[in-house]
């Protein structure tokens, strides 16, 4: 379940940041959708509002609500980026790409055990961790399973 997020004007306002036409789109662009997109993907969304942005002014302004707290980059090849602020883990489906929310449970005892351990044997400051999981979505498993049935089907 996601909050309600304060609107992207009023968010942007709260940081002292300057409400160019590009920002608010692309904080809108990412609070509209579930589906973590890449900053092309972002930038395909926000031309069609904005003909004239550029790529670099998106990557530029993703990287500064990430660094304000407004959005969450999640690193891979090509990193994603998702407006939804409230802690949550993600799931990667293998086969598609796709990226979901996971809810949680959070607080694992064992990654405290964890952190503990590795912190004593490696003098290591860990600071956070996280947990990403990785399978097949539902649409893939069915896919994999009717291409299995009719392999196997005489
Ligand atoms: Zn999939
Ligand atoms: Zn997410």
């Amino acid at each position: 379940m996601r909050t309600i997020p304060k609107s992207s004007d009023a968010a942007l306002r709260a940081r002292g940041l300057r409400l160019t036409g590009p920002r608010r789109v692309i904080l809108e662009v990412l609070r509209g959708t579930e589906s973590h997109p890449t900053a092309e993907r972002v930038y395909r969304f926000v031309r069609r509002r904005l003909p004239r942005v550029s790529l670099g002014t998106v990557y530029r302004n993703l990287r500064l609500l990430v660094a304000e707290g407004l959005a969450a980059e999640i690193p891979g090849p090509h990193a994603r980026f998702d407006a939804n602020m409230d802690a949550h883990h993600h799931f990667t489906c293998v086969r598609c790409g796709r990226v979901v929310d996971v809810a949680g449970p959070l607080a694992e005892p064992h990654a405290e055990v964890l952190r503990v351990r590795i912190a004593a044997r490696t003098g290591l400051a860990i600071t956070h961790h996280r947990i990403e999981f990785f399978g097949r979505c539902p649409q893939c498993r069915s896919t994999k399973s009717r291409q299995r049935r009719t392999r196997h089907s005489p």
